[in-house]
């Protein structure tokens, strides 16, 4: 920002920070944090740690250990697949957008034999093309089968409820690893009603905290797989962090303050309600869907009931530059919105409606849109912002 264009060097007002995560961290998660770090070998430490892992368990609708990690959720993949393969192992992965394919490159690191199955990523995974490649697998060869619950980049979620129902049907016997990141604590998961071995998720999306912590959450089945699995592992190692989590404490340095601060959104959580939270992140997708239609242009995601409720991927019409929108939006009204990734980059831009939100936010965030494909010349109808208001009063909360 420069003085030139008429803002000082400061910026009056709030960010609006409209990617899909990191998000928008509540002033109590701040202000929890803000303390003095204390011992983590002392008995206060041990029972913070202690107060966290139920209240994990609940956003996960999982009975098994929570582990949580210093780290980004792209370590959480790394630890998912080292604890539980072994090198050459064969596992299955989906093309379906680039997070998957991220996922994968790490994996490919490890010297894991990939089967990359290709998607539609407009689609995302079809559940018919998981049961097929499990089904021609007669001999059992794959170990586990990855898939990412909600892909951020293209804005569809994936029903592992269906991953499941493909995986039964065939009777396979492969661990089940999801990547959660862009889910939890926005959308519902059923950790152990879906029979899900590994998930994988982060801080900094809907468990509104800032980057910096990431999680697995593990099943019985996982855990056993791990005794066998000869990956080499040390920082990501479950059966250090277990044996030392037991009583409430580290094999290292754990992130403390990120920890008050876990301690606090699980609070807010708990007040807001799981349900409504699921529910309010619907409406808002369904209110900025209702925008993207009413401006004339196109949702990424092409089959309606798989539009993610978290983040949604708005195509540009050919000729102009996602990028270049974002921009004008970033430098006229303080508000940060996805980039396309990958090879989506410059074609699409997204944004994010989860986390520590509200209907003016989300109106808010809406109109900074509006204004933006006005100022950036992109070919566009009025009334997207009206559409939205017309859905949130609608009578449906
Ligand atoms: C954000 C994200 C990641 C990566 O998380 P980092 O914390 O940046 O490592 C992985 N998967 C999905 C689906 C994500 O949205």
């Amino acid at each position: 920002m420069t003085e030139s264009q008429g803002f000082g060097s400061t910026r009056s007002g709030r960010h609006f920070l409209q990617v899909p995560g990191p998000t928008n961290v509540p002033d109590r998660v701040l202000r929890a944090m803000a303390r003095p770090t204390i011992d983590h070998r002392s008995p206060e430490f041990a029972s913070l740690t202690l107060s966290l892992l139920p209240g994990l368990r609940k956003i996960f609708n999982a009975s098994g250990p929570v582990i949580m990690y210093p780290g980004s959720a792209t370590g959480g993949w790394e630890a998912g697949f080292t604890n539980t393969l072994s090198p050459g192992d064969k596992i299955l992965m989906f093309d379906s957008g680039v997070f998957a394919s991220n996922w994968k490159i790490s994996a490919e690191r490890f010297g894991l034999d990939i089967d990359f199955a290709s998607c539609d990523w407009r689609s995302g995974v079809d559940p018919a093309l998981v049961e097929s490649k499990l089904k021609a697998d007669s001999k059992h060869a794959i170990k586990s089968v990855m898939v990412v619950h909600n892909e951020t980049s293209t804005g569809i979620t994936n029903a592992i409820a269906e991953v499941r129902a493909a995986m039964d049907a065939v009777e396979h016997p492969a661990l089940l690893m999801v990547d959660a990141v862009s889910s939890a604590g926005s959308i519902e998961f059923r950790q152990d009603h879906w029979r899900v071995d590994v998930t994988i998720a982060g801080s900094q999306k809907g468990l509104m905290l800032p980057p910096g912590l990431s999680f697995n959450v593990l099943s019985e089945k996982a855990v056993a797989a791990s005794q066998a699995a000869s990956l080499p592992r040390s920082y990501w190692s479950w059966k250090d962090m277990l044996q030392s989590n037991e009583t409430g404490y580290f094999p290292y340095t754990p992130p403390t303050n990120l920890m008050y601060g876990l301690q606090e959104a699980l609070a807010i959580m708990a007040g807001e309600g799981f349900e409504n939270i699921y529910r309010r992140h619907a409406r808002h997708a369904e209110a900025t869907r209702r925008a993207v239609t009413a401006w004339g242009l196109e949702n990424y995601c092409s089959v309606p009931g798989k539009s993610s409720n978290t983040v949604t991927t708005v195509q540009v019409p050919e000729g102009h530059n996602a990028d270049a929108l974002r921009k004008v939006i970033l430098e006229r009204f303080d508000m940060s919105l996805g980039a396309g990734l990958g090879p989506l980059g410059g074609k699409v831009f997204r944004i994010g409606h989860l986390g520590d939100f509200n209907d003016l936010m989300l109106l808010g965030t809406l109109a900074g849109v509006e204004m933006g494909l006005e100022l950036a010349g992109v070919p566009h109808s009025a009334g997207g912002v009206d559409a939205a208001m017309k859905f949130l009063t609608s009578g449906k909360k």
